[in-house]
């Protein structure tokens, strides 16, 4: 190679390397020795955690959670709901008071570290509530792994929020966020949020635990049961042998998931049941009169599976599990816990497919639920209103299923206390504002995109999302990546104005003025989000002509949509408040003419999108 080859290939590759970011992500190891002592709600830990550092980064410290030290009075838990008062979650406060300055003693959540080792050798750390820093003794180079062994003990919390014993259909524990967890390292850093009441994020690993409890419990988990002989629940010819405690070992494998879960009752029931070309599904709850429906549910739930498969992409776990405990309904890996009692059918399968629905929007495609909320949680209420629609299609037919949801958006809007989904979770003013833009605003950001690029763009850009991103971490720049790249759209002003800021949808009938041989109509653009446009006439011989008014900015506009075929007028720059064109009907012909006739724009005033004709 000539020197002068030589600098233009060093040249090439500096280029190359500043301009790329590859994309790495962190993995972990667990194998854990529980023994819980059922009685007191405490249990003993041991843990052998090896975490291979992908990045190209040198760590010096790790960080873990200990979430279960957020239940006691006076922690920043407690402090947060006593400042939000009644603005706040209600299921941590009754009548605005925290529900946790008032947990006893010995119900307070715990989780003590004894002692922690890193390849056999004592390592110095520091605790600040539900976040432990460690101090490496051997810095931890790109691309390398480390083991990690420590000792815990910890006490089951009072059930506040999510984890805890005796929740309110008495099943005695639900053991979530239960271990102490290393903290997620990407390119934006450790992910160290302190546990406020929001969710969570982690980094993907395989789990191997040993579960050692009385006999005389059923444990439900999301993972793979690896001795069903010797326990009791899963397995008609089981045998089960006690220790001289009484106690027996239940052995759980889980690979490549975020999170693992178990609850444990004596009452507990196991079902299963298989999904065509799906996973098998446990049922894990206590069988009474009133949990009769999740008997019924059953082909609801294969029903489900199949259409999130289609629709998006393969659940890719061997198993997923609904086990009736928590405080209403949480996702993890390969498993749900959700409040069981239901008195409708339709209330349980909204519960089962939302939580059974995070596994691709949270548990696959694993995004940071502390900062991008709207994405977890609006894009499994998107496919739950999708799911649900055709489950349980309404009696008056409609093609779109998110009409529900773009009415509950203008009544909330109305109310005037809207935050930005671009907040993080945890710190939202207002709780029912977070709730507003995590699942109403995240639902509709997709609902938006496919009135926007076509319903045909928005399939193909979630599959190839899916496809491209699960078992990753996605954030909302790869989701847009491959929006405007299948669409050909520039979509990144839609993404500022709905996610950035609370602006609003608002576009009017201005005028219509009827010719001899056309009609000449004048829309207004009220709002403050600029929009391509829709607009519709219904002749009276009960014919639909559709018109598309482009948005400039986006350059590329739809060519068809299930809601029908457009034909293109000229654009609507994004400055301009008034846009006329005319059309070649007339006064006589038409019965009804407006902006969108699918009902997906989220417009916030829809009264003046119409114009009846008599
Ligand atoms: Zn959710």
């Amino acid at each position: 190679m000539s020197k002068g080859f030589l600098v233009l290939f060093t040249f090439i590759i500096g280029i190359i390397s500043a301009q790329q970011n590859p994309y790495y992500q962190q993995s972990a190891k667990y194998k854990m020795d529980i023994d819980v002592d059922a009685e007191n709600f405490t249990y003993q830990g041991k843990q052998t955690l090896t975490y291979t550092n992908n990045s190209p980064d040198e760590l010096n410290v790790v960080y873990f959670h200990l979430y279960w030290n957020a239940f006691k009075p006076g922690s920043l838990m407690d402090q947060r709901v006593a400042s939000q008062g009644k603005n706040g979650d209600s299921r941590l406060q009754k009548d605005g008071i925290s529900r946790l300055a008032s947990i006893p003693k010995e119900e307070e959540g715990a989780q003590n570290i004894h002692w922690i080792k890193q390849n056999g050798k004592d390592l110095t750390f520091e605790i600040q509530e539900t976040v432990m820093k460690v101090n490496l003794n051997t810095p931890l180079k790109a691309n390398s792994s480390t083991t990690f062994t420590m000792e815990w003990d910890a006490v089951i919390p009072m059930q506040i929020r999510r984890a805890g014993r005796n929740n309110r259909e008495g099943i005695a524990m639900t053991v979530t966020q239960w271990y102490p967890k290393i903290a997620e390292y990407d390119y934006d850093g450790w992910a160290t949020f302190d546990y406020i009441g929001r969710e969570f994020h982690a980094p993907f690993a395989d789990f191997d635990v040993n579960i050692k409890i009385d006999k005389d419990y059923v444990i439900g988990a999301g993972g793979t049961l690896q001795n069903p002989l010797d326990v009791k629940g899963y397995d008609s010819n089981a045998k089960i042998k006690a220790d001289q405690n009484n106690k027996v070992t239940w052995k759980w494998t889980a690979k490549n998931i975020l999170d693992f879960a178990w609850a444990a009752d004596k009452d507990y029931t196991v079902e299963n049941f298989t999904v065509l070309d799906g996973p098998k599904v446990y049922f894990v709850y206590q069988k009474s009169e009133k949990t009769k429906l999740w008997e019924e549910s059953k082909p609801y739930v294969s029903k489900f599976f199949q259409l999130m498969n289609a629709a998006f992409g393969r659940y890719v776990y061997p198993t997923y599990s609904f086990i009736q405990g928590g405080d209403g309904g949480m996702e993890y890996g390969m498993c749900t816990m959700i409040l069981g009692e239901a008195t409708s059918l339709q209330g349980l399968l909204g519960l089962m497919v939302h939580e059974g629905g995070h596994s691709w929007n949270q548990q696959i495609l694993a995004y940071n639920e502390a900062v991008r909320p709207w994405m977890d949680e609006g894009f499994t209420s998107y496919f739950e209103s999708m799911v649900m629609h055709q489950l349980f299609p309404p009696a008056e037919a409609t093609a779109n299923p998110f009409v529900g949801t773009i009415d509950s958006y203008r009544n909330f809007v109305k109310r005037g206390i809207e935050e930005p989904a671009v907040w993080f979770g945890d710190h939202h003013d207002n709780g029912s504002a977070y709730s507003f833009a995590s699942y109403v605003k995240g639902e509709l950001f997709l609902v938006q995109l496919g009135y926007i690029m076509g319903e045909e763009n928005l399939s193909l850009t979630l599959k190839e999302f899916y496809r491209t991103w699960k078992l990753k971490h996605p954030t909302d720049r790869d989701l847009m990546h491959i929006a405007q790249r299948t669409s050909g759209m520039d979509l990144k002003w839609f993404q500022n104005y709905w996610i950035n800021t609370t602006k609003t949808i608002d576009y009017a009938v201005k005028d219509v003025s009827y010719g001899e041989n056309s009609t000449t109509i004048t829309l207004e653009n009220k709002g403050s989000v600029p929009m391509p446009v829709d607009f519709s006439i219904l002749t009276k011989d009960k014919k639909v002509i559709n018109y598309q008014i482009p948005l400039n900015m986006t350059h590329v506009w739809k060519k068809k949509d299930i809601y029908g075929d457009f034909k293109t007028l000229a654009y609507w720059p994004w400055t301009q408040k008034e846009y006329s064109f005319t059309i070649p009907y007339t006064k006589a012909e038409i019965a009804l003419l407006g902006i969108d006739f699918s009902q997906r724009l989220a417009d916030v005033n829809p009264e003046d999108n119409f114009v009846e004709v008599k």
